[in-house]
């Protein structure tokens, strides 16, 4: 029987994706042996991001302030914006350096298929970009799965009466596939090969 204190711990690690009870326990012994602060630090940075971080006004991005960091930057193509389904492909895109637009974060996908949800709140938000103007391209970057395919269907369906350009990222990326685990270059490669919709 382990202590309660400890297996509360280990209870609530494994509430975190990817990480199974061998992982928790060997995570929560690593706890149990760093210093107060350091420990006390990681506490802390956990409520701080539930705490400090808000979504961008415009773009649905995580925020410290009214505006993302990218929104707020004048040194962003403000004429692109691409849309992707989770914060963490942003920063996947990000991280190649080939776009320098800005972004539309969906926080979900239109699933027609299993559960017929739809992330209304920011689809109804790109829409008031793109109705605000000087928009000429909405790159659609869903992942390349049944609900990212619908996804970039029903929106550029919903775009593109406004005569704004849709295009979708190319292939490159296997079929049925997470853009989250796609490689840097595999993402350049697609952004770079993207198609009118
Ligand atoms: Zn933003």
């Amino acid at each position: 029987m382990m202590e309660k204190v400890f297996s509360h711990l280990i209870d609530q690690l494994m509430l975190l994706p990817g990480i199974g009870k061998k992982t928790a326990q060997r995570l929560g012994f690593y706890i149990l042996k760093m210093e107060t602060g350091a420990a006390r630090k990681i506490g802390q940075a956990i409520i701080d991001v539930k705490e400090k971080i808000l979504l961008c006004k415009s773009c649905s991005n995580i925020a410290e302030r009214d505006l993302c960091s990218i929104c707020a930057n004048p040194g962003r193509d403000s004429q692109k914006i691409l849309v992707v389904e989770e914060p963490n492909i942003l920063y996947a895109i990000e991280k190649t350096g080939e776009y320098r637009g800005l972004y539309h974060v969906l926080h979900g996908t239109y699933s027609p298929v299993s559960d017929g949800r739809m992330p209304e709140r920011t689809i109804q938000g790109l829409v008031e970009r793109l109705k605000n103007g000087g928009i000429t391209e909405v790159i659609i970057a869903t992942s390349p799965n049944i609900d990212g395919e619908a996804t970039a269907l029903y929106l550029a369906h919903l775009i593109r009466p406004s005569g704004t350009k849709v295009t979708r990222i190319a292939c490159g990326i296997p079929v049925g596939a997470d853009l989250e685990y796609a490689d840097e270059v595999t993402l350049a490669k697609s952004l770079g090969g993207r198609r009118e919709m």
